[in-house]
C-alpha cells in the first residue's frame, strides 16, 4: 500500500520525527540534509505504525466532525461538554439550563442551523462582556465588535480597530477566549508579533502561553 506524505518540514532539528495529524495526514520532520529516498526507506519500515495512526484518526475525526444531533450526544460550550435531548411538542426551538441542551423534534432538520445561531448570540455576549474588563484592564479602546463564521481564525483585528471573532470560539474555556480577546485587543496597539506585542500581552494575562498551547492543541475541537 503506498502512503502519501503529506507534508515534509525541514528544520535544524537532528533526528527524524513522523506525525499523523488529527485530520489523518502524515507530517514528516526531517533535519535540513535528509534525502528523498531516506524519507521512503523510513516511511516504508514504519508503514504498519501510519496505518493504524490514520485509522484511529480517521474514526476520532469523524465523530468529533459529524454532529448527528442525537439524545445525549455531546456539545461544547466554555470548554465544558453538555448533553442534548431532542423532545418532543414543545414551542421553543433550543433550549440550554446550563445543564443540558433541549432542542424540538419539529426543528431537527435545522438543527445546525439552531446551534449555530445560538453559539453566535452567546458569543456575542461573552465576548462583549470579556472586551469590556480588558479594554478597561489594559486601556486599549475598540471600535466594533463583530462575531464571523472563520474556520480557523479565532480572531482579527482591522486597521479601524474593528475586533472580530468566529463564533466557535464560544466552544472553548473562558480563559482561552479571553487570551484570544486579549490577544487581538493588544493588535490595536501592535500590528505584529514582535517581542513588545507579547509582552504586552503577558502584562494583562501572565500565564496566556498554556491557553495559546490549548487552542493550537485542541482547536480543531471547536466546530459543530
Ligand atoms: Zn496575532
Amino acid at each position: 500500500m503506498d502512503i502519501i506524505i503529506d507534508e515534509i518540514i525541514r528544520s535544524r532539528r537532528k533526528t527524524i520525527a513522523l506525525q499523523v495529524s488529527h485530520d489523518a495526514r502524515l507530517i514528516v520532520r526531517v533535519p535540513f540534509s535528509t534525502s528523498e529516498k531516506l524519507i521512503r526507506k523510513i516511511i516504508y519500515e514504519k508503514r504498519s505504525w501510519i496505518l493504524k495512526k490514520q485509522e484511529e484518526a480517521k474514526e476520532k475525526y469523524k465523530k468529533v466532525y459529524s454532529k448527528e444531533f442525537v439524545n445525549g450526544e455531546g456539545f461544547l460550550f466554555l470548554g465544558n461538554s453538555y448533553k442534548l435531548y431532542v423532545v418532543d411538542n414543545v414551542e421553543f426551538s433550543l433550549i440550554f439550563n446550563n445543564e443540558n441542551f433541549f432542542l424540538s423534534r419539529k426543528l431537527l432538520n435545522k438543527a445546525k442551523e439552531i446551534f449555530i445561531k445560538w453559539y453566535k448570540k452567546q458569543a456575542y455576549k461573552k465576548i462583549s462582556e470579556r472586551i469590556a474588563i480588558y479594554s478597561k484592564i489594559s486601556g486599549i479602546n475598540y471600535n466594533k465588535l463583530k462575531i464571523t463564521n472563520a474556520r480557523k481564525r479565532w480572531g482579527s483585528c482591522s486597521s479601524n480597530g474593528n475586533l472580530n471573532f468566529t463564533w466557535r470560539l464560544i466552544m472553548a474555556p473562558l480563559q482561552v477566549i479571553d487570551y484570544v480577546i486579549v490577544h487581538e485587543l493588544v493588535h490595536i496597539k501592535e500590528r505584529n508579533h514582535s517581542k513588545n506585542f507579547w509582552n504586552k500581552v503577558r502584562i494583562i494575562l501572565p500565564y496566556y502561553e498554556t491557553q495559546k498551547k490549548w487552542l493550537k492543541k485542541n482547536g480543531h475541537l471547536l466546530i459543530l
